[in-house]
């Protein structure tokens, strides 16, 4: 009679490697206590997707705030949905976004004692140990082509049955040694499956860090653990890599609750310890039907870390947001600590709601403006120069024109104690700035430039031509304003709204409406940064130039 080992050994001649030979090879880690090691793990079958950024950096988080060791494991035994290049494309990102492994996969090396960390190069390691199960009988080789397997999964249906490889309908688990080796020899085809010993109608308490404690039907599936081309799945591969890279906790998306019994069942019968685990919450988006669903890849913008990279936000302003979904008491944290250090603060995952958070873009604008507003004009130069060199070309020769020049176009109303927030984002900048550029504000006026309608061309006229003439810029703002107002009321402007409300028949308008003229004239935009800046950026001499070419064409 044939035994479990003559079969191991058949499938497995060249793996001399035990489990026990791993053991001393990966060591449990020498780390003060209380501190986790913690891993981000993708795929590389495309960019980062901004779940991902959720999960990594809550990883990489959790590792700093305990100072234990976050590291990242390049998943990619599922060869037909890789994509090349996308493995160091993540790293890169997750450097952009100050997410800095301290050990793994980095992207063009991969460092530490625990690898490889590419799974592919795990192969003999993962032979290693399933020769042990097979061993041990805990694991089989499969013969069952296709076509039987598609004969269960009809059955199955029709008799409403559990899907899945299992008991009776496990074919291949019942056939003896014997068969086994033969079929073998005459080099049929097999994967390898875990033989489970559970039972489906058993429950058995799991643990979670953001779920807390819960019963979960018991695996009884035997899944496949080993496929016909040589690499583990994803599910014996976490088991056998967390286990050996000693992952204290494991931090993953909510879609592998379901999967957490065959996980558990594993390490169990592995006899080896069960990492912690905490599944994190999806994140949602109102769909155009009104329900919440799940931010998706192929329908919006911002499920793609990309989307934000390219529209130059600042990389902080996504991860701050992010940590708002990941815990209910950040926002007023990172209030009161006015947008600063937030490596300070201290994450939980019991602070974690349950829900998928909906994704609110208009909260990552908000904190964009609250960090550009507090960086200094060098560093706005240097973030818009790393910016735009690549991905906005326009911006970059814009910049290089004259940085100088660039860096007082922002430094207006900056580096004070409150400072004025005109920016979130750097995509939209060479739009914003360019009318401080002579050539492009002639370029935009070409297109002809909107006044409110309230006011004729003559009005607008007679106002342009007295502020040119009689509007200083060599006083302070103040004075300025008070010399701007003058000058309105001179021609029939009141110096407040609430005057013109109180005599509508008096007034033309009021000093908000010249300023806007004047806004208009010199910007070609109703909006602006603070127009006395603006004019003393450009210069009285500027400021006349076209304020007469305008005068000349009303
Ligand atoms: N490679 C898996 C994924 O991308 C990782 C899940 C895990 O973190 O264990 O979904």
């Amino acid at each position: 009679m044939v035994t479990n080992k003559e079969i191991a050994e058949l499938i497995f001649p060249d793996i001399k490697e035990t489990i026990e030979d791993l053991e001393r090879k990966y060591p449990k880690r020498d780390l003060p206590e209380g501190a986790e090691v913690t891993r981000f793990a993708p795929s590389p079958t495309g960019f980062l997707h901004t779940g991902s950024l959720f999960t990594s950096m809550i990883c990489h988080k959790v590792a700093r705030d305990t100072n234990g060791v976050f590291y990242v494991r390049l998943e990619d035994t599922d060869t037909k949905r890789e994509i090349e290049g996308s493995g160091e494309q993540l790293l890169k990102q997750l450097h952009l976004f100050n997410i800095v492994p301290d050990e793994g996969y980095l992207g063009d090396r991969q460092v530490g004692k625990y690898g490889p960390y590419i799974q592919s190069q795990r192969a003999d390691l993962y032979k290693v140990v399933i020769k042990h199960l097979l061993e041990e009988g805990k694991a089989y080789p499969d013969f069952a082509s296709p076509e039987e397997l598609e004969e269960i999964r009809v059955k199955q249906e029709k008799e409403k049955l559990n899907p899945g490889y299992y008991g009776e309908f496990a074919k291949y688990r019942h056939i003896s040694n014997d068969e086994r080796k033969e079929r073998i020899l005459r080099g049929d085809s097999y994967v390898i499956r875990y033989k489970s010993q559970g039972d489906h109608n058993n429950k058995i308490p799991v643990s979670d860090l953001v779920h807390g404690d819960f019963e979960i039907a018991e695996n009884d599936l035997d899944i496949v653990i080993f496929k016909s081309d040589g690499l583990p799945t994803y599910h014996f591969a976490h088991v056998c890599d967390d286990h050996f890279m000693r992952t204290t906790t494991v931090i993953r998306g909510e879609e592998w609750i379901a999967s957490l019994p065959i996980h558990v069942q594993l390490f169990k019968d592995l006899g080896w310890e069960t990492p912690k685990y905490a599944h994190l919450p999806v994140i949602m988006k109102i769909g155009e039907n009104g329900n919440k669903r799940k931010l998706s890849k192929r329908l919006d913008n911002e499920a793609a870390v990309s989307y934000f990279l390219k529209d130059g936000y600042p990389s902080e302003a996504l991860v701050m947001y992010l940590m708002t979904i990941a815990n209910s008491n950040f926002e007023e944290w990172i209030f009161e600590h006015k947008f600063e250090h937030m490596e300070e603060f201290k994450f939980s995952f019991s602070k974690m709601s349950l829900e998928g958070a909906l994704f609110d873009m208009g909260k990552v604008n908000f904190f964009a403006k609250e960090i550009l507003g507090k960086k200094t004009k060098y560093e706005i130069r240097d973030m818009a120069k790393a910016y735009a060199s690549e991905f906005n070309p326009q911006l970059l020769s814009l910049i290089e024109r004259d940085e100088e020049y660039f860096m007082e176009i922002m430094n207006i109303e900056r580096e004070k104690e409150n400072p004025r927030k005109d920016y979130e984002k750097f995509g939209d900048l060479y739009e914003k700035i360019s009318f401080f550029y002579s050539d492009l504000y002639e370029e935009t006026c070409k297109n002809g430039l909107i006044f409110n309608e309230k006011f004729s061309n003559e009005v607008i006229k007679e106002v342009l031509t007295n502020i040119k003439n009689r509007l200083s810029l060599d006083q302070d703002e103040q004075s300025w304003f008070g010399n701007m107002k003058e000058i309105g009321e001179s021609v029939g402007f009141a110096p407040n709204g609430k005057l013109v409300k109180q005599n509508p028949d008096m007034y033309r308008g009021s000093v908000g409406d010249v300023a806007e003229m004047i806004r208009i004239a010199l910007t070609t935009k109703k909006n602006s940064p603070n127009l006395y800046y603006v004019m003393k950026i450009l210069k009285k001499e500027e400021c006349d130039r076209r304020f007469d070419n305008l005068i000349s064409k009303l």
